[in-house]
């Protein structure tokens, strides 16, 4: 306590020593060193600036892309759903042809139901077949005269 007392004295004593007193270099120095630590905090607060700008471009970026995928993925289920469709407007066709491929080939109406003789063509319901025999007609899908028929049973 008397040592500071002392140092702050108006009058100190020539055997203490004085207080440091800053040199106008060291002050200089210390000035510089500030400025130095400013510019460094603010090419830092750049930095850090650009930094966000980038996070910020980032993450527009990953946004426009989000957005390219969902659009992407709506596209997909679209496709997916057209293609559903396709396959069972397909399975339908194919439903209605293997269908078709039952019914007389005449009348499109009764089933296939007998084989013509000699041709054995298998195409035909048995009333239609009976009328080609019965008029002496010819096998509609060779040509060759029906000279019988036999009935034919699905499987
Ligand atoms: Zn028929
Ligand atoms: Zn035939």
């Amino acid at each position: 306590m008397a040592a500071s007392l002392l140092l702050f004295s108006p009058d100190p004593s020539p055997l203490l020593p004085s207080p440091p007193q800053p040199r106008v270099d060291e002050l200089d120095e210390r000035w510089q060193n500030l400025q130095a630590e400013a510019e460094q905090r603010n090419r830092q607060m750049t930095l850090l600036q650009a930094e966000a700008e980038q996070k910020d471009g980032l993450l527009a970026l990953l946004q426009a892309e989000a957005n390219q995928r969902e659009g992407a993925f709506s596209k997909l289920q679209e496709e997916v759903a057209s293609l559903r469709v396709a396959a069972s407007s397909s399975a339908a066709v194919a439903r209605e042809a293997n269908h078709g491929s039952l019914l007389c080939k005449i009348c499109f109406e009764n089933e296939v139901g007998c084989a013509l003789y000699p041709c054995r063509h298998h195409a035909f319901c048995l009333p239609c077949a009976s009328q080609l025999l019965q008029r002496g007609q010819a096998c509609p899908l060779c040509r060759r005269q029906v000279e019988n028929l036999f009935e034919t049973y699905p499987g």
